[in-house]
């Protein structure tokens, strides 16, 4: 088993390079023994898919990945880690650092770069700050790869793999669905991690689809649309569209009854096909000029 969930170790790893947490980098590391082999046996990583991990921390996902895949190319922001994970990763030759801002870096050219035309997956203990943007940065540019198996907050997992047209469901749920086939794998308790957060997480994985499982004509519009509908939760659809949309009721009111929509229906009770039928009947209004 790894030394990396021995809390005596990592205090000692860790002290010894003069680190401490941030809580503004959603530093929180795992140290529940059991939680990252299993990520690392459900991701899909092997020996010929490689992992992309995104916020090593310590390392304790890493090393877990190194074992399965045949490389693993993890991203870490913050430097004071990098003296840390020469250190516990140092039985490793497959696993490669880079230093760098998950939200900046060219992902489809490090992907190119790191693993040719092979495949990949990725594999992370997201830090919670930016948990929604990595997803649908991953999910919207279309990279090359097979899954995202993440660990995020609960909540924000329910809200994920909810369906579009549940009561749980929300923008983002009907984003991720677009993109790919969102499964709940397991919950991991706060008590799982050094410092321990206030609320529970969950691992998520969402498989990525080759088509979409809705047909729409213009994307963007699809985006729209489904933002829009929930910017306003409490109110009805038609009220949410009409602000989010800059159109008058009465326009929104023709949209929802060309595609066959109560008109006071809510956001949350719409499926993929409702929020793609809305779609088509916004983006024909919009071209016809009205
Ligand atoms: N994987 C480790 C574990 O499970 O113990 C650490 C996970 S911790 C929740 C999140 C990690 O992401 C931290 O190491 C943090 O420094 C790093 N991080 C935060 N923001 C980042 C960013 N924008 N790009 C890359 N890494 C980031």
């Amino acid at each position: 088993m790894s030394r990396l969930t021995e809390i005596s170790y990592i205090r000692n790893v860790l002290g010894k390079h003069g680190f401490t947490f941030s809580k503004a980098l959603g530093q929180n590391f795992l140290v529940n023994p059991n939680v990252c082999p299993k990520m690392a046996e459900l991701c899909g990583a092997s020996e010929t898919v490689g992992a992309i991990e995104i916020g090593p921390g310590a390392g304790v996902l890493t090393n877990e990945l190194a074992q399965v895949a045949h490389k693993v190319v993890a991203i870490e922001l913050d430097k004071r880690l990098l003296p840390v994970l020469e250190e516990t990763l140092a039985g490793h030759d497959n696993v490669k650092i880079i230093n760098g801002d998950v939200m900046k870096l060219d992902l489809r050219q490090l992907i190119a770069e790191e693993f040719g035309g092979g495949n990949a997956v990725i594999c992370a203990n997201l830090p919670y700050y930016i948990t929604s943007p990595v997803i649908m940065r991953i999910l919207e540019e279309k990279l090359p790869v097979d899954s995202l198996t993440v660990m995020v907050q609960k909540e924000a997992a329910d809200r994920i793999c909810a369906k579009p047209g549940t009561r749980e469901s929300g923008a983002i749920s009907a984003a991720v669905h677009y993109y790919s086939e969102p499964e709940m794998l397991f919950k991991v308790s706060r008590g799982s991690f050094m410092p321990a957060p206030n609320v529970d997480s969950a691992v998520i994985k969402l498989n990525i689809l080759q088509q979409p499982p809705v047909a729409v004509s213009d994307e963007k519009a699809f985006f729209r649309v489904v933002r829009a509908s929930f910017l306003q939760r409490r109110k009805t659809l038609s009220n949410s569209l009409s602000s989010g949309l800059s159109m008058p009721k009465a326009a929104i009111a023709g949209i929802l009854s060309a595609a066959g929509i109560k008109p006071n229906a809510r956001a949350e009770e719409m499926t993929m096909e409702q929020f793609a039928a809305i779609t088509e009947e916004y983006v024909g209004k919009l071209s016809s000029g009205l």
